[in-house]
């Protein structure tokens, strides 16, 4: 079983990580994507935009390479557009790494003065096949190129100022620039984004699983309470069984015997099955507690008259054992809450004080109003509990005195339902005690009206 349920964590775990690794990597993947797309679309965007100034500006400055003019309307009168008046930044005096080429009428390619360094073949081999008006990239000989060419209308061709004097009309103005730097630049990155994800992989597998392990460990902790609870349980229920088949065993031995003769072995299994019914009923009650099945009903409870009530049912027990019970009490504590459950804490507190005092002691029972809380001290002079059991007294079936509590009926799950019901009224139960001295249980229960 122990062999399954480990493998069963291991399985999950194993499934946990591979989870939260492929959910990080996804992300990782995305997030590196995006930042890819982003700095080659900003790259080119700046390129792209620098060459859409160039054409635009081959109108309106005059560079010394290729000096030109367009005519901006029709009646010939030249007019140079200002960059101030398109909200624009000038564009920079020279830009060496964009080349500005025009194509004339006739189809001719018209390229910078002096530009004995370009050839007209690569220019036109550059030029083939491009879409007007849509950036386009080239690789040709292991370079990389970008270009733009924008074409005009027949009634608005620019004019452009061939040597000194001769005007010519052109009908596209193409602009291109190299950008080796770029595409070796997005390279680099492409290579450190899979170099990222390679080691990123590794990373990410470890935080998967470091984040498994921390996501399982209350899992399996509440796995191991279960388990405990279910062995405990089965524990308790082991002896009342086993009580009652021995003495229903006896019983059937002797067919001819009177009840009478048999009474002590048939009060034996009525108080066995009896302390199995209780068991049993605490026990769903837990279970539906921690499944979340219990619904309480809250009203104005008056707690004085409710521990009032409660004390008269333990009298007759105190007086046997000539326990004293003295009651110090704020009459007009009230709280909202479950009166059932109230009563069933009330009843476990004062049962336990009773159980563990010895003859001639002394129970009080005090409470007043602070705070907005109803607090409440049930004080006895009995056994006590000590330094080492105290933080244990509120778990399930844990019993101080293993032998000595059973035999007064107990079971160890008293404290762990206290602690339930006074948590499901938003209060607190503390305890406080010295061995040989007596124990004192401290309640606090929020008031219906804050005083
Ligand atoms: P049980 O059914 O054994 O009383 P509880 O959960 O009510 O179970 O209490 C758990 C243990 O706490 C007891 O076995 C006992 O050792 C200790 N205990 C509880 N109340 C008192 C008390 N008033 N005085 C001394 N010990 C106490």
């Amino acid at each position: 079983m122990l062999q399954t349920v480990s493998a069963m964590f291991k399985k999950v775990m194993v499934k946990l990580t591979i989870l939260n690794s492929t959910v990080l990597l996804l992300v990782f993947i995305i997030y590196s994507t995006v930042i890819y797309t982003y700095i080659n679309q900003k790259l080119f965007d700046t390129i792209d935009s620098s060459m859409i100034q160039a054409i635009t500006d081959f109108s309106g400055y005059n560079t010394q390479g290729f000096p030109y003019r367009q005519f901006q309307n029709q009646n010939g009168k030249m007019k140079l557009p200002h960059p101030e008046d398109e909200h624009r930044k000038p564009p920079p005096l020279v830009d060496l790494r964009i080349l500005v080429v025009a194509e004339d009428v006739d189809g001719r390619i018209l390229l910078p003065q002096p530009n004995e360094k370009i050839d007209i073949e690569d220019v036109a081999m550059l030029l083939e096949n491009t879409v007007n008006d849509i950036p386009q990239s080239k690789t040709i000989n292991e370079h990389d190129y970008r270009m733009l060419s924008i074409s005009y209308a027949v009634d608005s061709y620019p004019m452009v100022r061939v040597g000194k004097e001769k005007m010519i009309a052109v009908k596209k103005i193409s602009a291109i620039t190299v950008v080796d730097p770029e595409v070796s630049m997005l390279k680099r990155l492409v290579v450190i984004i899979m170099f990222g994800t390679v080691i990123g992989f590794f990373v990410i597998i470890g935080v998967a699983y470091y984040l498994a392990r921390r996501a399982l460990v209350p899992i399996k902790a509440s796995w191991d309470k279960q388990q405990q609870f279910v062995t405990d349980a089965s524990h308790e229920l082991r002896t009342p069984i086993a009580v009652i088949k021995l003495n229903t065993e006896l019983l059937l031995h002797n067919p001819d015997h009177t009840i009478e003769e048999e009474s002590i072995r048939i009060a034996g299994i009525l108080k066995e099955s009896t302390r199995m019914g209780k068991l049993v009923a605490t026990l769903l009650t837990l279970a539906r507690a921690d499944s979340n099945q219990i619904e309480m009903e809250f009203h104005t409870v008056l707690l004085p008259e409710l521990i009032s009530d409660i004390i008269q049912r333990f009298e007759p027990i105190a007086e046997m054992k000539e326990i004293g019970i003295e009651i110090k009490l704020d009459p007009h504590m009230e709280v909202i809450g479950d009166k059932e459950r109230l009563h069933q804490l009330l009843v476990i507190l004062l049962d336990n004080a009773v159980k563990y005092t010895p003859q001639g002691g002394l129970i009080t029972v005090t409470g007043y109003s602070k705070n907005g809380f109803a607090q409440l001290f049930i004080k006895d002079t009995g056994i006590g509990i000590s330094t080492e059991e105290l933080p244990f007294v509120f778990e399930r079936f844990y019993r101080g005195d293993k032998a000595r509590s059973r035999d007064d009926g107990g079971s160890g799950l008293g404290l762990a339902i206290a602690k339930w019901i006074v948590e499901k009224h938003g209060g607190k139960i503390r305890v406080e005690s010295i061995k040989g001295e007596g124990a004192q249980f401290q309640l606090q229960l929020p008031l219906e009206k804050k005083i």
